[in-house]
């Protein structure tokens, strides 16, 4: 092969280009008849095929981003990397809104877009361009499903990378069943946006909000990253721990499920890099300061009625507080998680480092501690303390320092969550379990009215089915038609 291409006469690359001869060549066998460009006599540089001016660039931009500083010939063959670039929605802090950003999936992603786990429906599938890119008009079917599945994408990826090398299965998945989760992003006028089990799917709907002028542009849930992530947090739970979703647990089960959403938003957020230097720019590093945090939430969920993600870290809520309400326990909840990580963020600034990149490996961490504490839980009936003894023993597993012991039990126990047996300034002793403080009444049962559209699904309380009104139709029609036999006889 690389004797063929050295007889070959070099070319000239444009017409200001001087031609080198090629070194005539000499075959090894007795074949000498066959003429090779070598014997051709010399053409003008003018008749040359040579690259056009825009396959110049071409090269000159391939070789700039994917051979950068890579010599000719390596001795190891450089690495590929399979890949896609898509734009999205995402909330800008600085100009106060949502905008379009450019980010890259690595791996391979099918038309659709879809991929091994995620699948859009519901709108023409979308192909990627000639650069494999997922590049859409803004304003779009195709955008929004582009944007939608990064997202999805983004979440799912967050908690393989917190698991690995556990898988993160949705509810349906097992042995045979690699079906991937359905997403869509136009699923129909109402506002509303959810998971379903039942369906397989996320579906974001669109809606003109109450008051709107006549000719006021509908909108669309999908375009919020807050609420695509906490939709997504409940499938990925759903997946992790079934039993969790249903009513028939107490209120505080109920309440694991809707901050694991809100928490799959916050932690969402702390992944992206620009999100996070405004973050630390905002609040001086100090993640405590909660009255910056108000510049940098997302308006969108508010649309929907109910606060998301950052926005339900502003409470001084304890479980003394609160009743049977989902939402309001999970605030709770939220708000500890929260505080531990600003407190982790803050044990973890050191002069010599990037505050950006402590808050980014701290959220990191804070949200693997938070996974694997939730999957050691119980299947069922679990509540606030099982997590947080979860917790304890994970830190301790990781040989992380006991100030991590301190904050956990210190968040939870000023949130009435948890009694601490020693004083809050005295150090957490290593395998010690703590106890609840406040308990879910004997009995007591979910109320859901504050949350999202996922926990409002009827098909979680076993009240999804028309089976018994039609059971009822059916006998009073063989009740009428018996009452018609005796009218007849
Ligand atoms: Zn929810």
């Amino acid at each position: 092969m690389k004797q063929h291409a050295e007889n070959f006469p070099a070319v000239a690359r444009d017409a200001t280009e001087t031609v080198t001869t090629a070194t005539p060549f000499v075959p090894a066998s007795p074949i000498t008849t066959i003429p090779t460009f070598a014997d051709l006599p010399p053409l003008p540089v003018a008749l040359l095929p040579t690259p056009t001016r825009q396959y110049r660039q071409r090269r000159k931009a391939r070789r700039a981003t994917f051979a950068a500083g890579t010599p000719r010939r390596m001795p190891i063959p450089p690495p590929v990397i399979a890949g896609t670039r898509v734009l999205k929605w995402q909330w800008n802090p600085e100009a106060g809104e949502i905008g379009v950003r450019a980010a890259f999936l690595p791996g391979h992603i099918l038309p659709g877009p879809k991929d091994a786990r995620i699948a859009i429906e519901g709108i023409a599938p979308v192909i990627p361009n000639v650069l494999g890119d997922l590049i859409a008009t803004p304003n779009t079917a195709a955008f929004d499903a582009i944007h939608t599945f990064t997202l999805v994408r983004q979440v799912v990826t967050m908690f393989q990378h917190a698991l690995f090398p556990t898988s993160v299965p949705w509810q349906w998945n097992g042995r045979g069943n690699t079906e991937p989760i359905h997403l869509f992003p136009r699923a129909g006028d109402s506002m509303n946006a959810f998971y379903s089990r039942k369906e397989q799917a996320l579906k974001f709907y669109a809606f003109t909000p109450p008051g709107a002028l006549l000719d006021a542009p509908p909108v669309y849930t999908c375009r919020s990253q807050d609420i695509v992530a906490h939709e997504t947090g409940h499938a990925v739970l759903d997946g992790l721990k079934p039993n969790w979703i249903l009513t028939a647990n107490p209120p505080q089960t109920g309440a694991l499920h809707e901050s694991f959403a809100d928490l799959t938003a916050i932690f969402l957020t702390l992944t992206q890099p620009e999100q996070v230097a405004a973050i630390v720019t905002q609040t001086k590093a100090n993640l405590h300061n909660k009255l910056f945090l108000a510049d940098l939430v997302e308006d969108l969920g508010m649309a929907l009625g109910r606060p998301t993600g950052l926005r339900n870290v502003e409470n001084e809520l304890t479980l003394g507080l609160v009743g049977t309400e989902v939402h309001d326990l999970a605030q709770v909840f939220t708000a500890a998680i929260y505080d531990i990580l600003a407190d982790i963020v803050a044990f973890e600034l050191k002069p010599n480092r990037d505050p950006a990149a402590a808050v980014y490996s701290s959220a990191e961490y804070v949200c693997s501690l938070l996974v694997r504490a939730i999957k050691a839980a119980p299947d069922d009936h679990a509540t606030f303390v099982d997590v947080v003894n979860q917790m304890l023993r994970v830190v301790e597993l990781d040989e992380k320092p006991v100030q991590y012991r301190n904050y956990i039990r210190n968040r939870f126990a000023l949130r009435d969550v948890v009694v601490s047996p020693t004083p809050l300034s005295a150090d957490h002793v290593a395998g010690k379990t703590l106890e609840a403080k406040v308990q879910d009444a004997p009995e007591a049962v979910q109320t859901r009215y504050g949350c999202c559209g996922t926990l409002q699904q009827p098909q979680y309380s076993g009240e999804d089915t028309v089976a018994p009104e039609i059971e009822e139709f059916v006998r009073g029609l063989s009740g009428a038609s018996a009452t018609a036999g005796k009218r007849a006889g």
